[in-house]
């Protein structure tokens, strides 16, 4: 059988020159999905050197960006027309429900058409020199060759987060996906080579992270990198980074507070604490995995937590009574079973979950939604990140103790405050260490509102404007409308 030619490099679809490949298989049920290229080190090296000629020699960087945001727009409706077989690809890789997909697919094609707007809008500043014989902007050109690292969770969404607006600035691009979640990266580059994106401007490699990931860190001539995955890559690339001082991009995951007030719209905080930890088993960067509930509601509240948590059915990606699916991998799950057993032997007390899934779940990477209850600040489900379908119960006393407890992590992407009190809920925003903080909701976000952590969740942020100042330089071009001699250093006669 002939080598699958799953990689975009320069407006072509190659095979690894190895003819290396990797099968793909649905988490749900460990079904063959597919098999693509698995990149080796020089495929990379030729990805990279692709979108550094398109750079350097091509047209795209200087096309006036209203025509790169055509193209971008472009793109958008072609995803809306083709978001079956996206959705389906998506669901396929990483066994979340179909419906989940269909609405990330939405997301995706409008954040292509939100940059693709955003494109141009912006012709830099005038700038006020303080002398009238002098004309002083401010122009915002495209960095260069953006390497862009995607993870398994949201394989296409957190792409598009990089991919949009990269190409709205002018850049041209080198992606990685999750080596286990190919299938919609490939999608896309067949849509971004059809509405006309130039060759080599956008390129695709797959394969593991050491191999297919970290020379988009490494090589001189990559000028920016950026990143969404866990805390421990994200250093290793940061790191790495340094050496060629890349423009450093990091989306690092959180260890996100959902705090519940005694006065909140009780059956609301109830349903949304639910779907703040438990949505896509619960391996969202955002997830509401620490409750951190008001005393005097605390077993009232969480009693309905677990037997709600409990009823929640668990199944593959076209099951129409699923109501979540499974965790991405073996690997992964042994590490949330772990992560649950070093909770207990620190003394959480479970509440409900902690298992595997049996019977017919056994046939995929199933976790049981947990609960665990009476965590104390210092233990290590508090502290890391679980990425799975698990939510740690804290309690307070006072708003203060609320937001004591609430930024006490390294991390501070994202958090919510739930009471009818909307003087406390301003007060408790204004004071939460975290990027996002939904007050009486949890979960939405928009291409148009930045989207990025304090602390360790990262560095910079992802949409609205400073996601597209992200891949952009800032260049001030100062001009003398009056060259004259300025006598720094005189002439001498010798
Ligand atoms: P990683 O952080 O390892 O993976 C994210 C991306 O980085 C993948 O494309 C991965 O490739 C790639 N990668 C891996 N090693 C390197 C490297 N040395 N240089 C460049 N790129 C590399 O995520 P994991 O899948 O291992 O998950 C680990 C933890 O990260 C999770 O348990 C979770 O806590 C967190 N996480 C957070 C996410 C978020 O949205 N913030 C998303 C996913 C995970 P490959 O897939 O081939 O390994």
């Amino acid at each position: 059988m002939s080598s699958p030619a799953t990689l975009f490099i320069d407006g072509a679809w190659v095979p690894a020159s190895d003819g290396g490949t990797r099968d793909i298989r649905c988490p749900a049920d460990g079904t063959l999905v597919g098999t693509v290229s698995e990149a080796t080190t020089e495929d990379v090296q030729l990805a990279i050197a692709a979108a550094r000629r398109a750079f350097d020699a091509g047209r795209w960087p200087g096309l006036a960006a209203a025509e790169r945001g055509d193209a971008l727009l472009k793109v958008a409706s072609a995803l809306e027309a083709r978001k079956d077989e996206f959705a389906r690809a998506e669901s396929l890789d990483t066994g979340k429900r179909l419906v989940e997909s269909e609405i990330d697919m939405d997301d995706i094609a409008n954040c292509f058409r939100y940059f693709g707007k955003l494109a141009g809008q912006d012709a830099g500043r005038l700038v006020d020199a303080g002398n009238s014989n002098v004309v002083s902007r401010i122009a915002y050109e495209p960095v260069g060759v953006c390497g862009l690292i995607a993870p398994w969770n949201y394989p296409l969404l957190q792409a598009a987060w990089k991919v949009a607006p990269a190409l709205a600035a002018g850049n041209t691009f080198v992606l990685k996906p999750s080596e286990l979640t190919p299938h919609t990266a490939i999608l896309l580059m067949d849509v971004l080579a059809q509405v006309g994106v130039p060759d080599g401007v956008a390129n695709l490699v797959l394969g593991a992270g050491p191999v297919a990931g970290a020379p988009l860190s490494e090589h001189p001539d990559v000028d920016l990198v950026s990143f969404t995955g866990g805390l421990a890559t994200g250093t290793r690339v940061a790191a790495a980074a340094a050496a060629t001082v890349k423009k450093v991009a990091l989306e690092l995951g959180g260890k996100n507070p959902n705090v519940v007030f005694a006065d909140a719209d009780f059956d609301a905080a109830l349903d949304n604490a639910l779907n703040a930890a438990f949505v896509h088993s619960g391996q969202v960067c955002s997830a509401g995995s620490r409750l951190i509930v008001e005393e005097s509601i605390h077993d009232a509240f969480v009693d309905a937590l677990v037997r709600r948590a409990q009823s929640i059915r668990l199944g593959g990606p076209f099951d129409p009574e699923a109501e979540a699916g499974p965790l991405i991998s073996a690997g992964h799950r042994d590490k949330v079973s772990a992560y649950v057993q070093r909770g207990l032997d620190e003394g959480a007390v479970l509440r409900c979950g902690g298992a595997w899934g049996d019977g017919e779940l056994a046939e995929g990477y199933y976790y049981l939604p947990t609960v665990l209850d009476e965590v104390k600040s210092g233990m290590s489900v508090v502290i890391e990140e679980g990425f799975g379908p698990i939510v740690t119960v804290e309690t307070f006393r006072t708003e203060d103790d609320a937001v004591f407890i609430a930024n006490d992590t390294a991390y501070g992407l994202a958090g919510a405050v739930w009471t009818q009190d909307a003087g406390k809920a301003q007060r408790v925003a204004a004071k939460l260490r975290h990027g996002t903080v939904w007050i009486n909701d949890y979960h939405p976000y928009l291409p148009q509102a930045e989207w990025g952590g304090f602390g360790r969740s990262g560095v910079g942020r992802e949409l609205g404007p400073s996601g597209l100042a992200e891949y952009q330089e800032a260049k001030h071009i100062y001009q003398n409308l009056q060259p004259a001699v300025t006598g720094w250093f005189p002439t001498h006669e010798r």
